[in-house]
């Protein structure tokens, strides 16, 4: 009885980290790593949830963002990357000690519902932000491998920002890198 319990207790907990995701858009790909569920019945949890959905949810398909230079690419991405950062790292999502075999230790339910949790937080501090859901895993897969994304700090002020690994210069956050922050 305890084991049925249980079971019944990690299969609802799947899919409901499954739904969440879906609303996110994530890809079918990245919900069968993050939940363990099959493409056949991420398919069907979708029809379910459309048949009744408020909201038409786009399925986005191909490869997920694997470029760590978009997070880089704007000052507004930047400084959109240093606030989300700083809530996976808030919430436990990223590890204290970066991990090698991260894009392999990472997804879980539980790690999978504090992600949504940052991502959702992260979307009512920037209601406006550009940075997908999909991008929120990448990012935070990235940051614990720590192999070519790390956390680090503004040479003016000491506020986290997100470096490459082997940053060519000193990196300034965006308030210290704005025009208007030097005339001062
Ligand atoms: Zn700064």
């Amino acid at each position: 009885m305890r084991i049925c319990d249980d079971r019944y207790r990690r299969e609802r907990a799947r899919m409901e980290l499954a739904l969440r995701f879906l609303r996110h858009e994530a890809r079918t790909r990245t919900i069968r790593t993050w939940t363990g569920l099959s493409d056949d019945r991420i398919r069907k949890l979708y029809r379910s949830y459309m048949s009744h959905a408020r909201r038409y949810l786009p399925r986005h398909r191909g490869k997920s963002p694997h470029q760590v230079a978009y997070f880089t690419r704007s000052l507004r991405l930047q400084q959109e990357t240093a606030v989300l950062a700083s809530v996976l790292s808030l919430l436990g999502v990223v590890p204290a000690a970066v991990c090698a075999e991260a894009s392999g230790a990472l997804p879980g339910l539980t790690r999978g519902e504090l992600l949504c949790q940052a991502f959702e937080a992260y979307r009512l501090l920037l209601p406006a932000a550009q940075i997908s859901f999909e991008h929120t895993v990448f990012l935070a897969t990235a940051l614990a491998r720590g192999d070519q994304l790390r956390f680090g700090r503004c040479s003016d002020c000491g506020g986290l920002l997100v470096t490459e690994r082997f940053p060519l210069r000193a990196r300034r956050c965006h308030h210290c890198a704005s025009p208007m922050q030097s005339r001062c």
